[in-house]
């Protein structure tokens, strides 16, 4: 596709300026009409010319992929140098769909000092990992990030790019994908290989969890997607295994850099971290107020647990979202969940159905949580919990006295 001014017919009467959605797509030079660099050949201004001087030649051209591009690599995010457990996660993944493939698993690890992670990326699965470090990596940051992805991305083409649906891995992943005109494919929950067109089949719920769509990048590479953490098993790290260092020296690094790291302030709680835990109590709408989470707390604290919401508290103010499970939440896995008041919305158990052991407390025996819960409570939630805290605490106490935990 192509966008063309017939010069000998513009008028320059610049109305094609402001049908353009993108900045500086088209220029007025003499008093006629220029098609720039900027252009996304969206073909918004052909029908805003009253003189037709507009023309958007739609070529059928027959795409054609690259097949240069080789390799299943994984972003591998870290915090303070640790990697984050969704990068080994999806590491085990991509062991699978390069298997697939016949290729092999790439992972690509920004930061300062932080080449003693190499073993960790390799037992996970990685046989090559591309490493760029330097002090102004210590800490995630948007350009300079996008920057060494893009450049290592373009060097060394790999087929595949996974990131964590992290917040960094996120952001990290769309403007990447910008950089290089590529598809990407947010949330995903599934991964496969279509082997025969060698195309990664992308899972995702749509329509607000209502159905599940798979998403193909059949002509951009490389194939781009961000995965839930928690949705992919981890294998047990190959310490025996060894693979390739790539470490890569960029070039023109941005100088300019829109935001710094100033400070970070660690979020303390009383509780453990929502994704790490093996045991999450999680309220919803039937606590009726936002004090209600202070039983909920209390429940969590008595077993060693974390705190968990549902969206409608979360949006009703009586929690911050970072405790929200579900779709447009955290994806959780813990070997106990409990649903306080939680009536169980897909969206909800979109994040939570795969805890190996559910407690659901309602008082509405037929609330859909009940359809997938482990154990199921009929009850005023502010009978059982204050039920369920006295006996855990009771229980904790009689086996410490007794040296028994
Ligand atoms: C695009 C989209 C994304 C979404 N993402 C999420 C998400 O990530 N996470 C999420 O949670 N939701 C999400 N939702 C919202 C979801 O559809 C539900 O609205 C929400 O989960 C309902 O929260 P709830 O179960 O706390 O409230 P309700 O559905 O109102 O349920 C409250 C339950 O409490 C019970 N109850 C009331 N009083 C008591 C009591 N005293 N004791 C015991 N039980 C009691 C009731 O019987 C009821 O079952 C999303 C929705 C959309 C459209
Ligand atoms: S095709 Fe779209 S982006 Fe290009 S000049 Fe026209 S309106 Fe602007
Ligand atoms: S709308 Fe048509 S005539 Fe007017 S400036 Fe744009 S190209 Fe020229």
């Amino acid at each position: 596709m192509s966008v063309r001014i017939i010069e000998e017919k513009c008028t320059g009467c610049e109305l094609c300026l402001h049908a353009c959605p993108y900045p500086g797509a088209i220029e007025m030079e003499n008093n006629i009409a220029k098609i720039t660099d900027n252009c996304t050949l969206c073909g918004a201004c052909e029908d805003e010319c009253p003189v037709g001087a507009i023309e958007v030649a739609k070529k059928e051209t027959k795409a054609e992929v690259d097949d240069s591009y080789e390799g299943v690599w994984v972003y591998i995010e870290h915090v303070d140098g640790e990697p984050l457990e969704v990068s080994f996660e999806l590491l085990s993944k991509a062991k699978e769909l390069a298997k697939d493939l016949n290729t092999y698993v790439g992972g690509v690890l920004i930061g300062d000092k932080i080449k003693s992670k190499a073993n960790e990326v390799f037992a996970y699965g990685a046989d090559k990992l591309y490493l760029v470090q330097g002090s102004e990596y210590k800490n995630y940051n948007t350009k300079l990030y996008t920057h060494a992805m893009d450049n290592i991305i373009k060097t060394y083409k790999p087929e595949i790019v996974l990131f964590g649906a992290t917040n960094n891995g996120r952001d990290l992943a769309a403007r990447v994908a910008v950089r290089l005109r590529t598809g990407l494919t947010a949330d995903c929950t599934k991964i496969t290989i279509d082997k025969e067109k060698r195309l990664l089949e992308q899972t995702r719920p749509a329509f607000g969890g209502n159905i599940m769509a798979t998403i193909l990048c059949p002509i951009g590479r490389p194939q781009m997607a961000t995965v839930r953490p928690k949705v992919m098993k981890k294998d047990k790290p190959d310490y025996a295994k060894q693979g390739e260092i790539i470490e890569v020296n960029l070039e023109d690094k941005p100088q300019e850099l829109r935001t710094r790291i100033i400070d970070i302030i660690q979020h303390t709680t009383q509780t453990v971290n929502l994704e790490d835990a093996e045991i999450i109590v999680s309220g919803g709408r039937g606590l009726s107020e936002p004090e209600g989470f202070k039983l909920i707390e209390e429940l969590a604290v008595a077993i060693g647990g974390a705190v968990g919401a549902s969206r409608a508290t979360v949006d009703a103010g009586w929690i911050p979202h970072h405790h929200q499970v579900g779709q447009t939440g955290k994806t959780v896995a813990p070997k106990l969940y409990i649903a306080c008041g939680i009536s169980g919305a897909i969206q909800h158990m979109a994040g939570m159905q795969t805890s190996d052991v559910i407690i659901a407390i309602n008082k509405d025996p037929d609330a859909p949580i009940f359809d997938i819960a482990t154990y199921g409570i009929v009850g005023d939630l502010y009978e059982v919990v204050p039920a369920l805290i006295k006996e855990f605490n009771n229980y904790f106490e009689t086996s410490r006295k007794t040296g028994d935990c």
